[in-house]
């Protein structure tokens, strides 16, 4: 971990897949730093087990395509979708040059699994850990950059902007909670999710929207904030905390949902909302807290070798999965929708990016298919750094001076004031916009 400077090229904000893909993917002679609130680890990404979606081969297109596009109830952005499904192999590529491992058959080419919602196997994996795998890879490439700066436990408190353009960062050193500027002459914001500001959610506690409630205090456009997917699958527990994710593709390997009785309810192949809703409807009406999953469909063999942290997870928890059912419920998820983009990252404000879950192109739609997330993080976060690099172009420093001049030290004394009151503003717009109501314009902070 480095010293953090006054000023760099460019600011990101962030240390899952899409910040660091973006760093990784900018120019070396442009200084970067890259922040996150807490440990580098703590982030979604690193928690990823299904796997990442790879278009097999052009005869798969219409079928990915249209299996992201009915996941996502057509709500979605064809040309979003495309760019994804299109820039697939490229990721992956990418991914594999740089050493991540992903499951392979006996002939070398990449083993596929299946999820909820796809028709076909195009998923690819690394044991139920997939997330791990790749953020650890990324992250060890970042660490010999040069040109990157890391630095934990940084917490973002707000951008510097001026009519519409961003100089930068207002930000919090954790440790010694000292608030100071850095100026940057494009700030990215990949700062995932915001289930924590829920609670009952397999995210991490930290994310909990931040840049969000940021960008609905500057006037930056903000899309679908209330298109909020819930997994059918967490492990249920008595305990607090965040919720362990049982992922989907334990379903797609053949592990089947039942009801108090031990009795099939639905199809658990459908995508995550319909399987969702079936398994609150069967809650409902048998009275229980959850459901159970029966994992000993699939051979012990297979469940030893591709669910090993799956596994483990649930002994801790008193469940054998080779011998028992386990019990099961929804958790909040994954956020559709964010700070609204477009392919290339921009955000409706000048200078300013937004990568990873925290954005809202449209890719997903109101429902994500299953393994599509890390996908979409990773390529626009590409996208983003070389969109940065083609049109790089100093900030105007009158102007930054405008925008320093403009901040309101105030609102910086507190910041565990003011992070919480964030936190209140992502719920509220939340249900505004599950209310109808123009979120963009009535959560302005005032
Ligand atoms: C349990 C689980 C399993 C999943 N499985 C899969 C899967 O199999 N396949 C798939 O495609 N997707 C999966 N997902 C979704 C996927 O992991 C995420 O959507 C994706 O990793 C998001 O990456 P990101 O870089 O946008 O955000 P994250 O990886 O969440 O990173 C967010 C970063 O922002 C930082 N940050 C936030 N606020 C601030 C602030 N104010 N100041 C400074 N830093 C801040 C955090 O510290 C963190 O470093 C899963 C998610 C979960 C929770």
């Amino acid at each position: 971990m480095q010293e953090i400077k006054l000023r760099y090229d460019v600011i990101i904000v962030g240390t899952g897949v899409a910040g660091l893909n973006c760093a990784l993917n900018l120019p070396r002679e442009k200084s970067v730093l890259v922040i996150c609130k807490r440990k580098l680890k703590e982030c979604d990404s690193y928690l990823a087990q299904g796997g990442i979606c790879r278009l097999r081969g052009d005869f798969d297109y219409d079928s990915y395509f249209e299996d992201t596009m009915r996941a996502g109830h057509y709500e979605n952005n064809p040309a979003a979708v495309e760019s994804m499904i299109r820039g697939s192999q490229e990721i992956i590529g990418d991914l594999v040059n740089l050493g991540v491992e992903f499951a392979r058959e006996e002939d070398g080419s990449f083993a596929y699994t299946k999820e909820g919602g796809h028709s076909a196997p195009r998923i690819c994996y690394h044991e139920d850990s997939t997330g791990k795998e790749i953020t650890t890879t990324l992250l060890n490439a970042v660490k010999k950059l040069p040109n990157v700066t890391l630095a934990e436990r940084i917490t973002m408190l707000d951008i510097i902007e001026c009519d519409n353009e961003c100089y930068g960062i207002v930000a919090m050193d954790n440790k010694s909670q000292e608030v100071f500027n850095i100026f940057g002459d494009y700030t990215v914001l990949a700062t995932g999710g915001i289930g924590g500001a829920f609670g009952n959610t397999t995210n991490f506690g930290i994310l909990k929207g931040d840049s969000l409630a940021i960008c609905l205090d500057h006037g930056v456009a903000v899309d679908r904030i209330d298109y909020i997917q819930v997994h059918p699958t967490s492990l249920y527990s008595r305990k607090r905390g965040r919720r362990f994710l049982i992922s989907e593709s334990v379903r797609g390997e053949g592990a089947v949902l039942l009801d108090k009785n031990f009795n099939r309810f639905t199809d658990e192949l459908k995508p995550r909302d319909v399987v969702k809703d079936a398994v609150f409807a069967q809650m409902k009406k048998d009275g229980t807290k959850f459901v159970w999953l029966d994992m000993r469909k699939i051979p012990a063999e297979k469940i030893a070798a591709h669910f090993p942290a799956i596994v483990q997870r649930c002994k801790e928890e008193g469940y054998d999965v080779f011998k028992e059912c386990i019990p099961v419920v929804p958790a909040i998820h994954y956020f559709m929708g964010g700070i609204r983009s477009d392919l290339r990252g921009r955000t409706t404000m000048n200078r300013l990016y937004a990568v990873g879950e925290t954005c809202c192109n449209g890719v997903h739609g109101k429902n994500r298919l299953a393994s599509n997330s890390l996908l979409e993080s990773l390529l626009f976060a590409k996208r983003a750094a070389q969109d940065i690099a083609a049109g790089y172009a100093p900030s105007d420093r009158q102007k930054e001076a405008q925008a320093v001049g403009r901040l309101d030290g105030e609102k910086y004394k507190k910041p565990a004031k003011l992070l919480e009151k964030y936190k209140k503003h992502v719920i509220k717009a939340v249900k505004a916009a599950r209310e109808g109501k123009d979120y963009n314009e009535n959560y302005k902070e005032n």
